[in-house]
């Protein structure tokens, strides 16, 4: 039975050890996922869902699972102290909203493709330039109110 305490010049405590103050074990269940030379990972994660919590859900977790859930909780926290009201939910909303921006841009341009396919099929380009250019500048289609919506949040 050896003491597991580390030789001086062994490795540093890790990230979670170092900023909770405590001795890092070598059995250490923060440091594979928290390194002394990421020290950000871990205050964020303990400033959000505090030590014990993290800890308790590492221990509840296969370890292959751990990794995962560690950069699944330095995500929600870091988002969660940009936007303490909405955190996460905050982006993935705003993704939505861009999705469904996108989506309803794309079906535009589809239907507009379609038009454009059936006017030019069934005139001539040039003679009825007048009719076609009438069709362009009223935006038939009005995908430019569509795009300023899209980045807004
Ligand atoms: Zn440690």
């Amino acid at each position: 039975m050896k003491e597991g305490g580390r030789k001086p010049g062994a490795l540093p405590p890790c990230a979670a050890c170092k900023l909770i103050r405590r001795r890092c074990a070598p059995d250490c269940l923060f440091a594979p996922y928290f390194p002394a030379d990421q020290p950000h990972k871990f205050a964020s994660v303990h400033k959000v869902f505090g030590a014990s919590n993290v800890n308790k859900m590492l221990q509840e977790l296969p370890e292959e699972q751990r990794s995962d859930a560690v950069s699944s909780m330095v995500y929600e926290a870091n988002a969660r102290m940009r936007d303490p009201v909405y955190g996460c939910v905050g982006a993935i909303s705003c993704l939505q909203q861009q999705v469904a921006v996108l989506q309803t841009q794309l079906a535009l341009a589809q239907a507009e493709l379609v038009h454009i396919r059936n006017s030019s099929s069934s005139t001539q380009p040039q003679s009825s330039s007048h009719h076609h250019n009438d069709t362009k500048s009223s935006s038939f289609f009005a995908i430019d109110n569509v795009t300023e919506s899209l980045w807004s949040c």
